[in-house]
Formats: structure tokens, C-alpha cells, sequence
């Protein structure tokens, strides 16, 4: 990839996809392709299609998706399997008919078998059943990545799947019914904080594991993978294996502990109330992303410095819920 290589974001005001812009700025790179959803339906494939026809991207970020937490996974999943696969279906295959050198196709972790051996490895893949809660979100990612490498073995494209743990940062949804525990828990400690409240309920037991990685960090290993060379990238897609690799922080904590560390860093000082009527979904989903840190990238950006950075960034967005909620 070089500096003025064209490149396409696809979902660049998305969690992941904006901190690819921020990432790709930083290293230098200026020949951007950015589509918003009301521009460009990426679930139209005649229109993706044009889309590629005309602008010719090189390089492809695929970071466009339908994403939410588990309460939306459990709920709609006719609209996460059915939304993700005609993304991801039209924007590969346009890729493919329209001469893009690499794309990377962006995953998550519940791709990988509910009660797997810890932490994952890239083998694990299809190796039991998934998780009830996101079962129909992981199917679709799991279907991207044999496309990425079904592409690859009859076509010769390289086509490279990531695999984020849970990813977090500024940009992220704060809507207590579809988004991520993170930003639930930021929050609903905010709102208790402002509000004088004393206590916090927190989904499920507090005993699940979670990895969390800042999404700077996740953006800055997608960009590092682009640009690795020919040789080195060449060593992650194989005939025999799928194109996959983990993207992890390297250590979990339970949710009790995350939501310990978000009372501390926003200084809130009531308790926690477990909801166990809610689902509590996989156990454990560590990752191991020694392939990864083998290939030079490693994250900078602790849990505690993260939550710092994310509430800076949600503050204003959380002040003008509350003031819309108080009138
Ligand atoms: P998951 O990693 O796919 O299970 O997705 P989530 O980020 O939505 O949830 C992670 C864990 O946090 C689950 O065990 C949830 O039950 C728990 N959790 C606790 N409180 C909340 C909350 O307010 N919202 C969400 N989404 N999850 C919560």
C-alpha cells in the first residue's frame, strides 16, 4: 500500500471504521474513498458494483456491518445475519470483479466455538458449536471469511480476514438496548453520577470474561497487516488454512471487574446490582493473537488509559441525552 494508494473505508463513521481513518491519516496515506450509508447501500449489489467500477479502489477496509451487544444479537437475528451477508457478499465480489489488490475483511471473536480451549487459536475455527446469543451475527462473519479464502483459492485474490476481540473507543453506541457493555456501563455510571444515585445494575452474574482492545489499537494492527510486504503477507493466506488472524489485547477481566474499573476512572463511588434474569452469554473468548504480535504489531493502549479516552470522548454526546431527558 503506498501513500497515494486509493483506498476504501467502507463504514468509516463506525467504531472500527473511524479509527481506520485516524490510523491511516496518521501514518500518512491521503487517497481516501468514503461512502455514507445514505450515498452508497452496501446491501445493493448493482449499486456496490457500480460503485467499484467507477471509483476503482486499490485497497479495501471492510468495516461496514450491522453490530450491536448481546441483548440486539439475541433479538434480531434475522437482521444481523441477513444485513451482514449481503454487505459483506456484494462488497467482496465487487472487490473481486473490479481488480482490488488486498481487502481485509473485519470479524469478531464469537466467530469461534462456544466452549473452545483458551486462549483461541486462529485453528479453532469451526471446531464446535457457537454461543446461542450471536449465533446468526458469527455465522455470517464465519461465511465472509471462507468467501475471503474461497475467492482466494479460485481466483488468486488476497483476501485477508481480522478477527477483533470486543473493540471499544470513541465513536461507539450508547444506546442501552443495541450497544456493547462498555458503553453501557459508561453510561449507566455517568447517569447515575450526575443523577446522585447509588446504585448501578450491571446485565448477567459479573462473571463472564471479556478481552476489550482500544479501537485505536485494533485500527493500527489492520493498517500494520495492509502494509505488510508482498513476503510477509503472503505467509497469512494459505491454500490449506483459512485467511484469518486474531486481533487481542492479550488479557481478559470479568465484567464485575470492568465495571469496578469504569466506577473508578468516572470517580463513582455507589454499588453494583447483578440483573442475573439477564443472559450472560459466552464464559470466556481470550484470544490468542501471537501470529499477530509475531508480525511486529502489539497494542499500546491499557484498559484503564481506554475507558479514560472513550468517557472523554462520550461526555459531550452523554450531556446532551441528559439534557434531552430532562425536558
Ligand atoms: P458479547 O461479548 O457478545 O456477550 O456482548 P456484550 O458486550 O453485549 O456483553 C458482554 C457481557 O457483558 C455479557 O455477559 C452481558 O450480559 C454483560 N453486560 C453487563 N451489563 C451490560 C449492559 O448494560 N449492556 C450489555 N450489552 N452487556 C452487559
Amino acid at each position: 500500500m503506498k501513500k497515494d494508494s486509493r483506498i476504501y473505508v467502507a463504514g468509516h463513521l463506525g467504531l472500527a471504521g473511524s479509527a481506520l481513518v485516524r490510523s491511516l491519516e496518521r501514518c500518512g496515506f491521503r487517497n481516501f474513498l468514503f461512502r455514507t450509508q445514505a450515498e452508497l447501500d452496501l446491501k445493493n449489489a448493482a449499486a456496490t458494483d457500480s460503485f467499484f467500477a467507477e471509483q476503482r479502489p486499490e485497497h479495501v477496509f471492510l468495516a461496514a456491518a450491522k453490530v450491536g451487544g448481546i441483548h440486539a444479537n439475541n433479538t434480531y437475528p434475522a437482521d444481523f445475519i441477513r444485513n451482514n451477508l449481503q454487505i459483506q457478499t456484494n462488497v467482496i465480489d465487487a472487490a473481486y470483479r473490479n481488480g482490488v489488490k488486498r481487502l481485509l475483511f473485519l470479524g469478531s471473536s464469537c466467530i469461534y466455538p462456544r466452549d473452545c480451549p483458551q486462549p483461541i487459536r486462529e485453528e479453532y475455527l469451526m471446531t464446535g458449536p457457537l454461543e446461542a446469543t450471536n449465533r446468526s451475527y458469527a455465522l455470517a462473519k464465519i461465511a465472509g471469511i471462507e468467501m475471503c479464502w474461497s475467492y482466494n483459492r479460485q481466483y488468486g485474490t488476497r483476501y485477508l480476514a481480522a478477527m477483533p476481540t470486543n473493540m471499544y473507543g470513541p465513536g461507539d453506541n450508547y444506546n442501552l438496548e443495541t450497544s456493547h457493555v462498555l458503553p453501557a456501563l459508561i453510561r449507566k455510571v455517568y447517569e447515575a453520577h450526575c443523577a446522585g444515585r447509588r446504585e448501578v445494575v450491571v446485565w448477567g452474574t459479573g462473571a463472564p470474561l471479556r478481552e476489550f482492545l482500544f479501537s485505536n489499537d485494533f485500527a493500527d494492527a489492520c493498517v500494520h497487516l495492509m502494509m505488510l510486504d508482498n513476503q510477509a503477507y503472503g505467509t497469512l493466506l494459505s491454500e490449506s488454512f483459512p485467511p484469518l488472524i486474531n486481533v487481542g489485547y492479550g488479557s481478559d477481566v470479568t465484567i464485575r471487574e470492568l465495571a469496578e474499573t469504569v466506577c473508578r476512572v468516572l470517580g463513582f463511588e455507589g454499588s453494583l446490582v447483578f440483573d442475573a434474569s439477564k443472559p450472560d452469554g459466552t464464559p470466556r473468548k481470550l484470544m490468542d493473537s501471537s501470529r499477530l504480535r509475531a508480525l511486529g504489531w502489539q497494542p499500546k493502549i491499557d484498559l484503564e488509559t481506554g475507558i479514560r479516552l472513550t468517557f472523554e470522548a462520550a461526555k459531550p454526546i452523554l450531556d446532551r441525552n441528559l439534557v434531552a431527558a430532562a425536558r
